[in-house]
């Protein structure tokens, strides 16, 4: 039976997303920046890593309490060894199982994943010049690379597959138009994203950020754009499609224009950590109750203690709320 879970501001559960993996096998400079990711960092031992049977048997629960949408991420969750048997394993009736991925090891995977029951992946890209992506992955992956990636997933019918951009300032505005004319030509809906301020070591600071509305106006000036109303609560993109028929955009405005009073969203980290929010100081160790032997029971009450206390709202607060130490995005997966 399922029954609809609220907040404290009245926000039903709708969304999980599930880090698989903290490790990436890129650096990009807002994510991962290669001087704190470095040789010696410690990323999470395996036996720390939720099994497969814990991950499902969460969602299944998460599922009776009105979750609809699972977004499998990391880190990169690709990384994550046989990751498409857990895509089998969580593919169920009412579920909407998506992932967010580099791109680089879909040409490898992207058929099993289609196989065992993945249904759409969202790729992340931040330019098409092999001099700026490169600067930006920091491991020398050519954009070619990723495309073959995306091309691999719409062959396997896993598409039409939605591009995520980051846009940073001095670093990729340059990329905004030819991105979004690759995306008119190939049926890809591309969606910008404000750089944000999760984690610690990604050096964000305001004027770093380019605000959607700017990139709203720098798209509108080559090709009109209308708004298009959101498609469900919940949707963090503002959707905008060209007046031409060329398909939509999407712009993530957490920065500028925070959408906390509808965020849905919960995150199950790599090592079974719930988090309410993207730039939660603290979570809530479902690992223990799980490896102690908790029974059904006992787990749904702690899920639903966690989201009907739930009263984040961080990005409409920012510069308001308290500065702790935040966790990482490849540790919560975005
Ligand atoms: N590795 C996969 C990928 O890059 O698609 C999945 C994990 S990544 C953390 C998820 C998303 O977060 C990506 O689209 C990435 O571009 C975005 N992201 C990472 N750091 C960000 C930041 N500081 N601001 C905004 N978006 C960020
Ligand atoms: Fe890896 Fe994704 Fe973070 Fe880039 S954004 S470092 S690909 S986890
Ligand atoms: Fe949701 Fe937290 Fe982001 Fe607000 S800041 S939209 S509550 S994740």
């Amino acid at each position: 039976m399922t029954t609809t879970l609220t907040d404290s501001l009245e926000r039903p559960l709708r969304d999980l997303r599930i880090s698989l993996t903290d490790r990436c096998n890129f650096r990009c400079s807002y994510c991962m920046p290669a001087e704190t990711f470095g040789k010696g960092y410690r990323f999470l031992p395996r036996k720390e890593l939720l099994s497969f049977e814990e991950i499902t048997r969460v969602v299944g629960l998460l599922q009776e309490l009105g979750l609809q949408k699972v977004r499998l991420t990391g880190g990169e969750p690709l990384l994550r060894h046989d990751c498409s048997t857990l895509v089998g394993m969580l593919a169920r009736p009412g579920l909407d199982l998506a992932m967010t991925s580099n791109g680089l090891l879909l040409p490898r995977h992207a058929e099993q994943l289609k196989r065992q029951g993945l249904q759409r992946v969202t790729v992340s890209l931040d330019s098409l010049r092999d001099e700026v992506f490169q600067r930006i992955n920091d491991v020398g992956v050519p954009v070619s690379h990723v495309l073959e990636g995306i091309r691999a997933a719409e062959e396997a019918g896993l598409g039409p597959v939605k591009i995520n951009m980051v846009v940073k300032r001095g670093l990729n505005e340059e990329d905004l138009l030819p991105l979004a004319e690759h995306c008119r030509e190939t049926g890809r809906t591309l969606r910008f994203i404000e750089f944000m301020d999760v984690g610690n070591s990604n050096g964000w600071n305001r004027e770093s950020v380019v605000p959607s509305a700017e990139i709203l106006e720098r798209l509108q000036k080559r090709w009109p754009l209308e708004a298009v109303g959101a498609a469900y609560r919940g949707e963090v993109a503002r959707r905008w499609k060209y007046r031409d028929g060329a398909g939509e955009i999407g712009l993530i405005s957490s920065v500028s224009q925070a959408f906390c009073g509808d965020c849905t969203r919960l995150r199950l980290s790599a090592e079974g950590v719930l988090y309410t929010c993207l730039f939660a100081t603290r979570g809530s160790n479902l690992k223990t109750p799980l490896r102690a032997g908790a029974d059904d029971g006992k787990l749904r009450e702690l899920l639903q203690g966690l989201w009907s206390r739930r009263s984040d709202r961080y990005s409409e607060r920012r510069g308001s709320a308290g500065q702790g130490q935040r966790i990482e995005m490849s540790y919560i997966g975005g």
